[in-house]
């Protein structure tokens, strides 16, 4: 065990068992991707985090990795604004504008914590294989 890695007593370092998809579903659910009993957030409708799993220790973004997948998945869901824009013909242009813009919004906002959650699952994913 590297020091400083963890400080765990209950849960082994490194892949539990079936690890890949329970990774993944953890951060999914915005729990710890290594313990699966933690939370993520503080309080996850403001966005606040712990800084590492309050049951294992695991810091959550140490080196601010996840800002990566953050910009790329809010990439992906403006293309997917984007594919609803050319499949959904305006009736009402105004009404159409505020709403595929409110839409936007409301999905940036609605699925940032559970794209936290995967990121830091992803995050926990790439270093539990590297090392
Ligand atoms: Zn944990």
């Amino acid at each position: 065990m590297p020091s400083g890695e963890a400080r765990c007593t209950r849960f082994p370092p490194g892949p539990t068992p079936g690890s890949v998809r329970q990774i993944f579903w953890r951060g999914l659910r915005m729990k710890c991707p290594r313990c699966g009993a933690a939370p993520i957030f503080r309080r996850w409708w403001t966005y606040t985090e712990y800084k590492e799993c309050p049951r294992c220790a695991l810091p959550y973004d140490p080196r601010g990795e996840s800002l990566a997948f953050m910009y790329l998945s809010t990439a992906f869901l403006t293309g997917v604004m984007f594919i609803v824009l050319i499949l959904v013909p305006p009736t009402d242009l105004a009404t159409y504008r505020i709403g595929l813009v409110l839409g936007a919004l409301a999905l940036y906002g609605v699925t940032m914590p559970f794209r936290k959650g995967l990121a830091i699952a992803l995050n926990y994913f790439n270093h539990r294989t590297a090392g």
